[in-house]
């Protein structure tokens, strides 16, 4: 294979007509320096950047790509449907089916509706919250994504402060703090919105106490407010029915997109009886937002998840990756810490606080054609399979052999 030349051609005219070349949490420029920008295609857990290198991708395209790139269940889902109609005066019959399979499948769903991205989702929740309280203020984890509309970005170009002065946040984890930040608004919790595990950006990924998920139930039951999770990054490789269901503690709302429909665009809010008169009050909507394509791709995803136990599978390969990835690093002579769910893992290497090591590490996954990053956690699907992921394990062991010359 010769040098990456189409990749840098098009980052080249990339350059002259879209603002950076490229924007957003795509942006290869984030990420180290061997990252291809443009990709060609994709099939199971394989990538193929536009210079034609192959990669066994544990990042599934950020987490929409649950059962594999390509599933056949899915497209042919959204294939019949496309030879019907995608975006009609109306929402087609799929909608729904589609709200009835998420009110069988989630406990905490009485109801959904539906819009295109996890932004949309969780802004929606919050409206829904804010219409059923009459109330403002939001408690938010400190640190936590929860999308990119000016009342939740990271980065505050180009927003105001009054599009951020009704979050209060706490610390992830800290029910003190959380009480604490609901005492500074007493009165004035329209909900409490929180990621189902801490998963933050450039740092190790948390477990959530189960103590710390009761007590944010009991925290939202007694201002009145509503427990809004966030679950647009964790929803469907936890637990099919939401994924705090393992810990006994229902939410009153859900904010669903990224796995849902393997890949197509759609997002979720769901709830519960008590707030569907709230939420039939909200004028929300969009112009794609009722596109019948990605309905019917959501709702093979689900099926298939469901029929065929895509979690347990997404379970095994990520306890492969996990033990695996252990024994090299062990052998190499690095420390490195594995958090998060064996589904949406992530590997940091002790004392790496400039995250050289890491970013040296990525790339050199990359290059022995396997797709990790280094500060953003990575996503299983339930395509890995065994023997992916020992040849995954080949190219790691490369990347920690080189790393280890490097870093000697
Ligand atoms: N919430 C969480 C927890 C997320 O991980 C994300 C996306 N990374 C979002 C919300 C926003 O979703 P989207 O990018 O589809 O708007």
């Amino acid at each position: 294979q010769g040098p990456p030349m189409i990749d840098a051609d098009l980052r080249s005219r990339a350059a002259k007509v879209v603002p950076g070349g490229m924007y957003g949490h795509l942006n290869a420029a984030l990420f180290a320096p061997g990252y291809p920008q443009f990709f060609a295609r994709g099939e199971g857990c394989r990538q193929w950047d536009v210079d034609g290198r192959e990669y066994i991708d544990f990042m599934c395209s950020w987490g929409p790509v649950v059962l594999g790139h390509r599933h056949p269940r899915v497209e042919e889902a959204a294939a019949r449907q496309a030879a019907l109609g995608d975006c009609l005066n109306g929402p087609g019959a799929i909608m729904v089916e589609l709200a009835e399979l998420l009110v069988d499948t989630v406990p905490s769903a009485d109801w959904a509706m539906f819009s295109k991205n996890g932004t949309d989702a969780t802004t929606q929740a919050l409206m829904v919250a804010r219409a059923a309280t009459g109330r403002t203020k939001v408690l938010m984890a400190h640190g936590a994504y929860h999308g990119a509309d000016p009342w939740c970005t990271p980065s505050l170009s180009g927003t105001t402060p009054n599009e951020r002065a009704d979050l209060v946040e706490f610390t992830y984890n800290s029910l003190e703090s959380l009480e604490a930040a609901a005492a500074t608004v007493e009165g004035d919790v329209a909900a409490i919105i929180v990621t189902p595990f801490k998963h933050d950006s450039f740092e190790d990924q948390e477990l959530v106490e189960p103590a710390f998920a009761r007590g944010a139930r009991a925290l939202a039951d007694r201002l009145g407010a509503a427990l809004v999770i966030d679950d647009v990054r964790a929803g469907f490789r936890i637990d099919l029915r939401g994924s705090w269901e393992p810990y006994g503690v229902r939410p009153d709302l859900t904010a669903w997109s990224k796995a849902m429909a393997n890949g197509y665009p759609i997002a979720a809010v769901t709830g519960t009886d008590a707030l569907r008169g709230a939420a039939q009050t909200l004028y929300s909507t969009g112009s794609f937002w009722f596109s019948a394509v990605a309905m019917a791709a959501a709702k093979a995803t689900i099926e298939t998840l469901r029929d065929t136990d895509g979690i347990a599978a997404m379970n095994n390969a990520g306890a492969q990756l996990r033990e695996g990835l252990y024994e090299q690093a062990k052998a190499h002579g690095f420390a490195v810490n594995q958090t998060g769910p064996v589904t949406i893992p992530w590997l940091s290497f002790a004392g790496d606080a400039d995250l050289s090591v890491a970013m040296y590490w990525s790339d050199a996954c990359l290059r022995h054609g396997v797709y990790v990053h280094p500060w953003h956690n990575w996503f299983m699907s339930a395509a890995h399979t065994e023997a992916d992921v020992a040849r995954a394990l080949e190219g790691t062991d490369q990347a920690f052999a080189e790393t280890r010359a490097r870093f000697a």
